[in-house]
C-alpha cells in the first residue's frame, strides 16, 4: 500500500480540523459503561489542541437509522471526553447545519468540540455529497483516526476526504502500521493462525492468507471441514460438509503458493457441547461416531508451537477451540501465552483482531502483550480478507 498521509504531514495550528473518531462506546442508562474508546481517541484530539488547532470530532453512535432520538444522543460523551482530554469539550446538537456552523465558527485555536451523531442523518450512510460537502465546510482540514469504520465508505470515513487535505489520526496511524508489517512488508517466515466456527464465514480471509503467509494453522470448527474433506472420521463434530469441495480448493491453492497447513493432528471430544463435561483426547481423523471436536490437542498445540518458534511474524483471528465453555479453551490459552512469551523476547511480531480473538487473548490475559491487538472487528476482517478499505484508500495522496 503507498504511503497514507499522517498528522506530521498538516500543519495545523489555527486550522479547524474535522477529526472523525470512533466514540462508539457501551452505554447504560445514560452512562458510558467503558470509556477505553474514548480514551484511547484522546491521543490525536490532544496532540491537535495541543498545537492550536480548533478541534472537531464526528462519530456515530448506535444504529440511530437516521432519526434523531435521545437514546443515541452523543451528548453524554462530553463529560467522559472532556475527562479524558483534561479540558473542557462544547457540544452542538447537530452535525451540519446552523448549530454545528455557530459552535465550530466559535472555536478559538486549542478548543474542542464535539459535534452530534452523524448517524442522525441518513445521508452519512449514503455518503451523499451535499450532505458530505456541509460537513467539509465546518472545517479547514480532515482526519481520520477511526480505523473500525474505516471499512464503510460513508461521508465522514471516505466522503470528506475527498474535499480537504485529508491524514490519519495516530490511532488510525498505529494500526495501519502493524497491520503492514504483519502482511504486507513483514519478516518472513509469517505464520497465520485462523480459527472459529465456520469455513463459509472466512473463505475470502483464507483465500488471501494463503497467498500471503508461509504457515497456515487452521483451528476451531473450522478445521473439522477440512478433516472432514480429507476423508477423515469426524464423529458429530460441527463442520459445513457441503463446503468439502470448497476446503480442497483452498488446500490446493495452499500447496501451489507453498504455504505450509497445519490442521488438527489430535482432538478434545466430548459426546456432549456443554461446560465440564466427560472429554478424551483422540487423533483428529478418527473420532468417535458419538463424540464431537470441541478443542484441539496437546500433539496440535505442541505442532503449532515448534513451527511459531520458527516464524518472525504472526497474524491470528479466531479461537483454536469452542474457548467460552471449559475446559475447550486451553488450546487457545496455551498457543496465545506461547505468542506472547516470543513477542516479549522481540522474536515475533505478533498481530491479532476479530471479536472473539480479542476476548480469547482477554481469557489468556495476554492481550497486552501482543504486539498490536485490533479491536477493530469488521474492518480488521476485511483487511485480512485483502480488500481495499475505501476510508483507508482516501488517505493516500494522489
Ligand atoms: P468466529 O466468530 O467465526 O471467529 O467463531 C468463534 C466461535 O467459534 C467461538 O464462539 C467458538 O466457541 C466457536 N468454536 C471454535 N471451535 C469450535 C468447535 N470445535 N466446535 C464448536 N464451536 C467452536
Amino acid at each position: 500500500m503507498p504511503k497514507f498521509s499522517t498528522l506530521d504531514d498538516l500543519s495545523v495550528a489555527g486550522k479547524r480540523v474535522l477529526v472523525r473518531c470512533d466514540l462508539n462506546v457501551p452505554m447504560k442508562d445514560g452512562r458510558v459503561t467503558d470509556a477505553t474508546r474514548i480514551e484511547r481517541s484522546a491521543e490525536t484530539l490532544k496532540e491537535l489542541s495541543g498545537k492550536g488547532a480548533r478541534v472537531i470530532v464526528l462519530s456515530h453512535f448506535g444504529r440511530p437509522k437516521g432519526k434523531r432520538s435521545a437514546e443515541f444522543s452523543q451528548k453524554p460523551l462530553v463529560e467522559p471526553l472532556a475527562q479524558a482530554l483534561g479540558r473542557r469539550v462544547a457540544f452542538a446538537e447537530d452535525c451540519i447545519g446552523p448549530e454545528a456552523e455557530q459552535a465550530a465558527k466559535a472555536l478559538k485555536d486549542g478548543d474542542v468540540l464535539l459535534l452530534e451523531n452523524l448517524r442522525f442523518h441518513n445521508e452519512e450512510e449514503a455518503n451523499e455529497s451535499g450532505f458530505t460537502r456541509q460537513l467539509a465546510a465546518l472545517a479547514d482540514l480532515y482526519v481520520n483516526d477511526a480505523f473500525s469504520a474505516a471499512h464503510r465508505a460513508h461521508a465522514s470515513t471516505e466522503g470528506v476526504a475527498h474535499l480537504l487535505p485529508a491524514a490519519a489520526g495516530r490511532l488510525m496511524q498505529a494500526e495501519l502500521d502493524h497491520l503492514q508489517a504483519a502482511l504486507e512488508n513483514p519478516k518472513r517466515p509469517v505464520m497465520a493462525i485462523v480459527g472459529g466456527a465456520k469455513v463459509s464465514t472466512k473463505l475470502d480471509l483464507l483465500g488471501n492468507l494463503v497467498g500471503k503467509v508461509d504457515r497456515l494453522v487452521i483451528g476451531g470448527g473450522m478445521a473439522n471441514t477440512f478433516l472432514f474433506a480429507q476423508g477423515a472420521e469426524i464423529g458429530k463434530s460441527l463442520a459445513e460438509r457441503e463446503m468439502a469441495d470448497t476446503a480442497r480448493d483452498i488446500l490446493g491453492k495452499a500447496r501451489e503458493r507453498n504455504c505450509k497447513i497445519l490442521l488438527p493432528v489430535d482432538a478434545v471430544v466430548a459426546a456432549e457441547f456443554k461446560a465440564n463435561p466427560l472429554v478424551e483426547t483422540v487423533a483428529a481423523n478418527a473420532v468417535p461416531n458419538n463424540k464431537m471436536i470441541l478443542d484441539v490437542g496437546a500433539k496440535t498445540i505442541a505442532a503449532i508451537v515448534a513451527e511459531m518458534k520458527k516464524c518472525k511474524t504472526l497474524v491470528w483471528n479466531g479461537p483454536l477451540g469452542a474457548f467460552e465453555t471449559p475446559p475447550f479453551e486451553r488450546a487457545t490459552i496455551a498457543v496465545a501465552q506461547e505468542a506472547a512469551s516470543l513477542t516479549r523476547a522481540k522474536a515475533l511480531l505478533s498481530v491479532a483482531g476479530g471479536g472473539d480473538t480479542v476476548a480469547a487473548l482477554a481469557a489468556a490475559a495476554v492481550e497486552d502483550q501482543f504486539s498490536y491487538v485490533s479491536t477493530a472487528g469488521g474492518a480488521f476482517l476485511e483487511w485480512l480478507e485483502g480488500k481495499e478499505l475505501p476510508g483507508v484508500a482516501a488517505l493516500i495522496p494522489k
